[in-house]
């Protein structure tokens, strides 16, 4: 038998500035056919389980592309019909189709990209049976319910079982085509939206919805997925929801979805994340920071690039540095002009210059409004370091050209292109030892946790005015359904989980 594994990857922050054209895909654009087979085979993505499924299973394997960029504004509608056709020209002949895909890709052209594409692939192959792993942040649509077999989402944020999600998802399916039961779905989109600093899966809300779900795979369904969704995007439904895949009668899997979503509304308001005022974050932040060894670690979570973040705002720092906080080392800021007048300058001039704030994001109304900052230029380099922090152990991450700036209160690391703190090494690479700042400042909302967390005594959320914001309200939600819990007042009846 002859199988189709593809990965399609994109988170759509549909209020970020940032484009995503075909080059946003992959390190040098996306990757076709044997090229796409190498990128995951061996690694921990759901593609690549689904490779080793197969080959185990000893089918041949068509891998038409493996395609994944940081979150970032709608797909062009270019890239997205290259992707897809690609995709569905792949499948054809093929007896089985797992697709490794995000969830919450939105196109200039369609608000539904999983969705759409999943359908084009039924249409041309009604009965071929078609497994997928999603995202824990997946909005889920009707399309994509109705267009697939089997259905898996992440059960970890920050997620670490990709790999595990795709083995269970394509596990199900090639039970079934080895003679098992035929899955059934059932499915429940809640009338949620979730902040994703409440969607990690450790705690509160979300981690009790996870734990739910594996006893009810316990208890026997073949899979149960709680999908947060991502509420940052301009969509009928950005919402969360469950699905369940079980086996034999269709009863027993509405009932586990019912039972999910009852407990989950019931929650709904441990998904909600109430940002505090910025002054009040640094007023804490200056406290703690008293007669401490270890830095205080600061969160800029409004304008984080995992999830469609500009990284030039400058909010947060101005803020800091106007309430008198010092010895703070702040990074990453994105703005390859100030990168190339630092460069030229070089090291140990003095400069003056405007940094940051340069992007204007007309979703939120925000003019570009740069900011003067006068200091000196400090290590200048190519922008790479090798990761020694537990997430991409050992690969070499790419920041761009980068230089320092100091200027006094703070020292910034400023680079040509957005980059997650993934490792101590943004910092490091550039001549800087975080361990012996007062604040470590950071555009992070998530990933930087693992090695931040252990150098710092306390950590504080800073919020802020960019696209990856908490507060709901300063986005202009135009195509929604109404109502939408928390942006609209809903009782508990308001919404009824067995229907
Ligand atoms: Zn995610």
């Amino acid at each position: 038998m002859k199988v189709m594994i593809a990965r399609l990857n994109h988170e759509t922050n549909t209020f970020s500035p940032v484009p995503t054209p075909l080059a946003a895909f992959g390190n040098d654009g996306p990757a076709f056919g044997a090229a796409a087979y190498e990128e995951n085979k061996g690694k921990r993505t759901a593609m690549s389980a689904f490779i080793d499924l197969a080959e185990a299973n000893g089918a041949s394997v068509v891998t038409p592309v493996s395609a994944t960029a940081y979150p970032s504004g709608r797909v062009d509608a270019k890239a997205y019909r290259t992707l897809c056709d690609e995709i569905v020209a792949g499948a054809r002949g093929c007896g089985a189709i797992l697709l490794d895909l995000h969830g919450a890709m939105a196109v200039e052209s369609t608000d539904d990209g999983e969705g759409d594409l999943l359908e084009r692939l039924r249409q041309q192959t009604p009965d071929v049976p078609i497994a997928v792993a999603l995202d824990l942040h997946g909005n889920v649509t009707p399309k994509m319910m109705a267009n697939a077999d089997v259905i898996v989402s992440f059960k970890t944020y920050p997620h670490v079982d990709m790999y595990e999600t795709g083995e269970h998802a394509g596990r199900i399916l090639f039970d079934w085509l080895n003679g098992g039961p035929r899955p059934v779905m059932a499915w429940r989109r809640l009338p949620l939206m979730t902040h994703t600093l409440r969607s990690a899966t450790a705690q509160g809300a979300m981690r009790d919805a996870v734990q739910a779900a594996r006893r009810a795979e316990d208890a026997g369904m073949l899979a149960v997925s709680v999908l947060a969704g991502f509420a940052l995007a301009d969509i009928p439904d950005p919402c969360l929801s469950v699905v369940v895949v079980g086996s034999g009668e269709p009863a027993q899997a509405e009932q586990a979805a019912a039972g999910m979503a009852e407990a989950i509304w019931a929650a709904r308001d441990g998904f909600f994340y109430d940002s505090e005022p910025l002054a009040d974050s640094l007023a804490r932040a200056v406290e703690l920071a008293c007669g401490a060894g270890k830095p205080v670690l600061l969160l800029d979570h409004g304008d984080n690039c995992m999830s469609g973040g500009t990284c030039d705002t400058m909010e947060v720092l101005m803020a800091a540095v106007d309430a008198g906080l010092t010895g703070i080392v702040a990074g990453l800021y994105c703005d390859p002009e100030a990168v190339e007048a630092l460069t030229a300058a070089g090291e140990g001039a003095q400069v003056d210059l405007l940094v940051g704030n340069k992007r204007p994001i007309p979703a939120i109304g925000r003019p570009a409004a740069p900011v003067r900052l006068q200091g000196v230029v400090g290590a200048v380099t190519d922008g790479q370091y090798v990761i020694t922090g537990p997430t991409y152990t050992g690969q070499t991450a790419c920041m761009g050209r980068s230089a320092v700036l100091d200027i006094g209160a703070a020292q910034l690391v400023i680079t040509e292109r957005t980059h997650e703190p993934w490792d101590l090494g943004v910092f490091e690479s550039m001549g800087l030892d975080p361990r012996r700042a007062r604040f470590v400042l950071v555009k992070s909302r998530m990933y930087c946790r693992p090695v931040f967390e252990p150098i710092s005594q306390a950590l504080v959320e800073c919020a802020s005015a960019g696209v990856t914001s908490s507060d709901f309200s300063l986005f202009p939600y135009e195509r929604r359904r109404r109502p939408l819990y928390p942006l609209d007042p809903m009782a508990p009846s308001d919404y009824d989980p067995s229907a």
